[in-house]
């Protein structure tokens, strides 16, 4: 079957390699690729600088597959069905998973990222990482990772309707914020420096307050716009350290700040202002196979509308050749989609 595998840092390869072992175990499931979502973690792999990551490595962990067959305890799913995989392959007996929190088991394999995901034909997953659904395409079934990373972060913040939210960094990670941030029913903030950015939250997702932080201040920005109380919960999707030590200044007393975009290093913040203000100061890591069926749900009723997040498209074969394009920012990349 016709497989491609980030090399090493830069170089994609189209190769030809052997089909899934013919059998399967009570608990997993054959599935045939269909969809492949590109995300900012596979192109920090491209650039070489994804963190704990080694070479070479089959990319690939926004899917949407067709199921081929079922082991004899898959009873959910079954030979034909559309389905999003969550790609988080946890242990299940972890303290992390003993507690639900699947998302950051201790031993942790996302797909496409320490394990081999799927950009290739065919694949074996856990038939219970598989989300079906009768109603979505397989487009949509592919974007279901990509927004449960905002629906998991805008759920470790516990967003009420009414509230004020910032989010800072209107990439692909930080508009997913935005989205589940709207659908709590917030009064949603986007800041960043990148006017096409903010353009796309106001045009396409109708956000109404932008900041444009290579313009405006942003803490006097934050106090117009909320009557000087500042917003009650803030997300950094950025990644940027720069960022994310300046985003304590911007939550209300008594609010919280999630990170959801990470980096290599510390993060340092001034004690007195974090304490004063009570912070709360939270990590958002994946996603939960609960968030997965919400947004399948959300879609299937047109509560999320995902024709805005594709804006660029491949076939299986062209892949090799057009990925570059899609690490370059000027390309205007949200969401690059490869049909298999
Ligand atoms: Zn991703
Ligand atoms: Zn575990």
């Amino acid at each position: 079957m016709k497989t491609i595998r980030l090399e090493q840092p830069g170089r994609l390869a189209l190769l030809s390699s052997d089909e899934p072992a013919s059998s399967l175990q009570p608990n997993e499931a054959l599935v045939r690729v269909r969809r492949i979502g590109v995300c900012g973690t596979d192109i920090h792999a491209f650039n070489g600088n994804q963190p704990f990551f080694s070479y070479p490595r089959i990319l690939g962990h926004e899917l949407g597959v067709e199921v081929v067959a079922v082991g004899s305890e898959s009873q959910h799913v079954h030979p034909g069905d559309h389905c999003s995989v969550e790609p988080y392959l946890n242990c299940g007996h972890c303290i992390a998973c003993r507690r639900g929190k699947t998302n950051c088991c201790v031993s942790l394999q996302v797909l496409g990222v320490h394990t081999d995901g799927g950009m290739r034909e065919s694949l074996i997953v856990p038939s219970s990482k598989l989300h079906p659904s009768t109603q979505l395409t397989l487009d949509q079934l592919a974007l279901i990772e990509t927004l449960a990373i905002g629906c998991h972060a805008v759920d470790r913040a516990g967003v009420e309707a009414g509230e004020f939210v910032l989010v800072i960094g209107a990439g692909p990670i930080g508009l997913t914020v935005v989205q589940f941030a709207i659908e709590a029913g917030a009064e949603v903030i986007v800041l960043d420096i990148n006017p096409q950015r903010l353009a796309f939250c106001r045009e396409q997702l109708g956000v109404t307050y932008l900041i444009n932080a290579s313009v405006d201040h942003p803490l006097e920005a934050l106090k117009q716009i909320t009557s000087g109380d500042l917003p009650t919960a803030v997300f950094d999707a950025t990644g940027n350290p720069k960022s994310m030590m300046s985003a304590f200044a911007y939550p209300a007393n008594g609010g919280r700040l999630v990170f959801v975009g990470l980096f290599q290093g510390e993060v340092t913040f001034d004690d007195p202002n974090f304490h004063r203000r009570e912070l709360t100061v939270l990590s958002s890591r994946n996603a939960r196979s609960a968030d997965f069926t919400r947004i399948i749900g959300l879609v299937e009723n047109a509560r999320i509308n995902t024709a805005p997040w594709i804006t660029h498209r491949a076939k299986f074969a062209d892949t090799v050749a057009e990925f570059p394009r899609w690490t370059k920012q000027e390309t205007g990349v949200i969401k690059a989609m490869i049909e298999i």
